[in-house]
């Protein structure tokens, strides 16, 4: 099928109150291109350096986010435009947006990254780290930021009670996290869910679904 297709086809599939974020990263502008000829302005990329360029290549209706893990020294180079960054995991980080955010006179939207998977290798803040951080002076001070939600990644398994596991943990911590009270923390997106799992994700309680492969096929690399 081609991308427009299969944009067609996910879109059909998923209930109105769920977003879809089209996962661009490694594929080219054409691939791009031919997404949102269909319709799709909301993109998806793990690398900055790439994010930026597809940006300066794309029209600039298009919503960009980042849903990689994000290295301080780089915020600056997405600062003037992306519009949610979703793997954001320690303070530090979000102190760097927030001051780069500060210099466009921006505010960024930005989601808790928890880890719900059970591998080493996968990122994000324990609940507990997530809870302690909203309620902190420290995170009421930042007015360039805001929090609207979390995001988090599943296991690389074929097991789908672990996987459902995670989301519902996932579900379970926002629901949590939502009692704080700050200004800037608006929460309202629970982004969970890929290609291989996104409608279990919807099942358990996602607001906002990343997906890459079904829609542009299969990726060389990631
Ligand atoms: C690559 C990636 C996706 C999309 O994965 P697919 O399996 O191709 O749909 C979603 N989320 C994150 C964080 C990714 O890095």
């Amino acid at each position: 099928m081609s991308i427009q297709q299969n944009l067609i086809h996910i879109k059909s599939t998923i209930p109105k109150h769920v977003t879809l974020v089209t996962v661009s990263k490694t594929k080219p502008v054409a691939d791009l291109t031919q997404a949102y000829d269909a319709g799709q302005r909301i993109f998806g990329e793990n690398k900055i350096q790439e994010m930026v360029e597809k940006y300066e290549a794309m029209p600039k209706d298009i919503k960009w986010h980042m849903i990689g893990h994000v290295q301080s020294n780089k915020v600056k180079y997405m600062a003037p435009f992306v519009s949610l960054i979703h793997g954001v995991d320690n303070f530090k980080l979000l102190k760097e947006i927030n001051k780069q955010a500060k210099k466009h006179d921006r505010i960024i939207d930005c989601l808790l990254q928890i880890k719900i998977a059970s591998e080493e290798s996968k990122f994000g803040m324990l609940p507990t780290e997530a809870s302690d951080l909203l309620q902190s002076k420290a995170f009421s001070e930042l007015k360039n930021i805001q929090i609207v939600g979390v995001m988090g990644m599943a296991t690389f398994t074929e097991n789908e009670n672990q996987i459902k596991k995670e989301f519902t943990l996932l579900k379970t911590t926002f629901d949590a996290l939502k009692l704080h009270k700050s200004f800037n923390f608006k929460p309202e997106t629970i982004s969970m869910g890929m290609s291989g799992d996104y409608a279990l994700a919807i099942e358990c309680g996602s607001t906002m679904i990343r997906v890459g492969s079904s829609i542009f096929g299969s990726r060389i690399k990631n």
